[in-house]
């Protein structure tokens, strides 16, 4: 369905846990170190809720869902939340935002339940840096995982790398060396101001400078036209790169999409502190208000966000789901 704005909202990324085994110093909740307490003191959605949600937004046009997290992996019954959402037809494509550690035994086991696709954070190519941005994240883990994906079909396989400013911004020309021989998406993220080291603009990396430093760079269709990256390729180069700039170029005039808590909640913009509850409607088994609900909440989508340095998150991302 279209939203006040006119815009075509067929999007849902669906939160299935805000724990995370992970640590990533630009996304970790900014009042617990840790974000332990934060992260065990919410009751879940159940498998069979994520569905009955699912479902719901498919009936107000949702057309394509992204599993995230938190980290979606911890999640003991993943499969069945795969299972219960490949069940609905409208639903075309079904991906998964992962760290990819533990996934490479788990990949044929999601691809056979129903998952389509994944994308995977890497930001950093060497082991120790990457050690030390994740929080104790295992470099191998996230190749396994890669491997894993290419071997199964969870294709087309994304990787996503948050640029931060002295951190690893020197990796932009190794990482694009990942698409030269593997059919991937590399894509560049801006970093979004979602905790205090985050916000702070000066770690900011835009897509302008990696475009400046790789004029080499070639614009190509986008796979997906309301997708919000930017491609480019190397010529010759069997992948390509994206570039996804919510800061330097706002794509809110384009978004598709909402997102939905791992504890029910609906949030029309990431950008944005509104939430609508779900809670009431899954309670008394009221599809057609959880219906109602979520066209309404798509209908009155903010304009856009409000990224600006002072922008304070009412969650962190890990509770928001990336
Ligand atoms: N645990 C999974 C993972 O690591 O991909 C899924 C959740 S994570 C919150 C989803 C995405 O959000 C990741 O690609 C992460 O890099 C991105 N992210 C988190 N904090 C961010 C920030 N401050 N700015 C930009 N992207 C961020």
């Amino acid at each position: 369905m279209y939203d006040r704005y006119g815009r075509k909202i067929e999007y849902l990324r669906l939160s299935v846990t805000p724990r995370c085994n992970l640590n990533c110093f630009y996304c970790r909740p900014e009042t617990c170190p840790d974000g332990e307490s934060e992260q065990s003191a919410l009751p879940l959605l159940s498998a069979a809720e994520c569905g009955r949600i699912v479902r719901a937004a498919a009936l107000a046009g949702v057309r394509k869902v992204r599993l995230t997290g938190g980290e979606p992996l911890l999640r003991p019954d993943l499969a069945e939340i795969i299972r219960l959402i490949r069940q609905i037809p409208e639903i075309t494509d079904l991906s998964m935002t992962t760290n990819g550690h533990g996934l490479a035994k788990q990949a044929l086991f999601l691809k056979q339940a129903g998952l389509d696709r994944v994308n995977l954070s890497l930001d950093s190519l060497r082991a120790e840096r990457f050690r030390l941005i994740t929080g104790g994240g295992l470099l191998d883990e996230a190749f396994a995982a890669i491997d894993a994906c290419l071997e199964v079909g969870l294709t087309p396989l994304k990787l996503n790398t948050v640029l931060v400013r002295g951190v690893n911004d020197d990796e932009i020309g190794a990482l694009i060396e990942l698409t030269r021989s593997r059919p991937i998406a590399v894509r560049f993220i801006e970093l979004m101001p979602m905790n205090p080291l985050s916000r702070n603009n000066d770690n900011l990396v835009t897509g302008a400078e990696i475009l400046a430093a790789f004029p080499a760079l070639q614009r190509i269709p986008a796979s997906d036209p309301a997708a919000p990256s930017e491609d480019y390729q190397l010529p010759g180069y069997a992948g390509s790169v994206g570039l996804i700039r919510p800061i330097s170029h706002r794509f809110c005039s384009s978004c598709n999409r909402i997102r939905i808590t791992a504890d029910g909640m609906l949030k029309p913009c990431l950008g944005d502190a509104g939430e609508i509850s779900l809670l009431a409607a899954l309670a008394d088994f009221n599809e057609q208000t959880l219906n109602e609900t979520i066209k309404q909440a798509i209908f009155n989508k903010p304009a856009g966000h409000s990224f600006n340095p002072g922008f304070s998150p009412a969650r962190s991302m890990n509770r928001t789901g990336g």
